[in-house]
């Protein structure tokens, strides 16, 4: 069975992850216990989950001509990821995000979005062909916003169904919402999203309300919620034993959009969505615990 392709348009990031004994306040300096370096970026993390769940991924993105852009490209290609559409910018270093770790588990992030903010839709236009035989566009909002209604455009135009992350939150266009196939937040993105008091369920039904064809929340280990016109529907978390939920969204996106592309439908996608992101909240790490499809093989074999 042929695949069904999916263009990611997303960022790319270096985690910078700095372990120090506590968090630094205003004007102080202290020593780091120690610096590693990971990929990251919710584009590459997605585009990378699919990748190992054998989908034929195309991504979008750009990084810096710098040591980290290197590392970012071979980390795409060697998780199987196409970087046909990856470019290298001339000015801006790649993306990075600093993240402090303190002993006691407390953490501060501060990103730098650098070429990721490059990403625009004279790059778009450029590599407009491998939308042509697309049958999904996936992106989440780390990337500028110009640049994701004109890919919107791009999809409308050439049938691609699109699957949008709203992270981080923003408010999103009419242009952009309207036709969505999916969105899909999480708890707090959605009340980014619809502010003020309101159920779960309330606020769902207003962001579904501007247009969106299906829209689904990720509840952590309480599962997700579908609302589409068929009404809604709640999908529990797989139990496991949780070790660390980073990465958890960005693999049950990528699980959810790997189910589709593998012909099921959108509930059996969820639930197979559901099983990738407990296998990877049951691991350390971000990209590190994306499962493959041997160890997604491995955890059914074991149940
Ligand atoms: P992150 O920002 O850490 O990547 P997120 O907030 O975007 O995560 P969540 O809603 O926390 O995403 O989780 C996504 C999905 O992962 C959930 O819908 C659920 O299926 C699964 N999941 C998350 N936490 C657990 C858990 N403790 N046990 C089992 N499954 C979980």
């Amino acid at each position: 069975m042929k695949l069904a392709k999916i263009v990611v348009v997303g960022s790319i990031n270096m985690d910078v992850v700095i372990r120090v004994p506590h968090i630094p306040i205003e004007g102080e300096t202290i020593m780091a216990r120690s610096v590693q370096y990971y990929g990251g970026g919710k584009g590459a993390n997605q585009a990378i989950a699919m990748s190992r769940l054998g989908g034929d991924v195309h991504m979008i993105g750009r990084v810096g001509k710098d040591a980290h852009g290197q590392r970012l490209y071979d980390n795409l290609l060697e998780n199987g990821t196409k970087t046909a559409g990856v470019e290298w910018d001339e000015d801006q270093p790649s993306g990075t995000a600093y993240i402090y770790v303190s002993d006691r588990g407390e953490n501060n992030i501060v990103v730098f979005s650098g070429a990721n903010s490059k990403v625009d839709v004279a790059q778009i236009s450029r590599y407009e062909h491998l939308f042509d035989d697309a049958e999904y566009c996936l992106m989440q909002m780390e990337i500028p916003r110009e640049t994701i209604e004109h890919t919107v455009q791009v999809c409308k135009q050439k049938g691609v169904k699109i699957i949008l992350n709203p992270a981080p939150a923003q408010p999103l266009s009419e242009q952009i919402l309207e036709g969505l196939y999916i969105l899909i937040p999480n708890e707090s993105e959605l009340d980014l999203l619809c502010p003020g008091p309101g159920s779960l369920e309330e606020k769902s039904a207003k962001l579904y309300g501007s247009g969106v064809q299906n829209l689904i929340v990720t509840l952590g280990a309480k599962g997700s919620m579908l609302m589409n016109e068929a009404g809604v529907k709640y999908f529990p978390a797989v139990p496991v034993k949780p070790v660390d939920t980073t990465a958890a969204g960005d693999s049950f996106i990528g699980g959810l959009t790997i189910g589709l592309s593998n012909k099921m439908d959108l509930e059996a996608a969820i639930q197979y969505a559901s099983l990738v992101a407990a296998i990877t909240v049951s691991k350390m790490g971000a990209q590190a615990s994306l499962p493959d499809l041997a160890a997604v093989e491995a955890y059914l074999a074991g149940k």
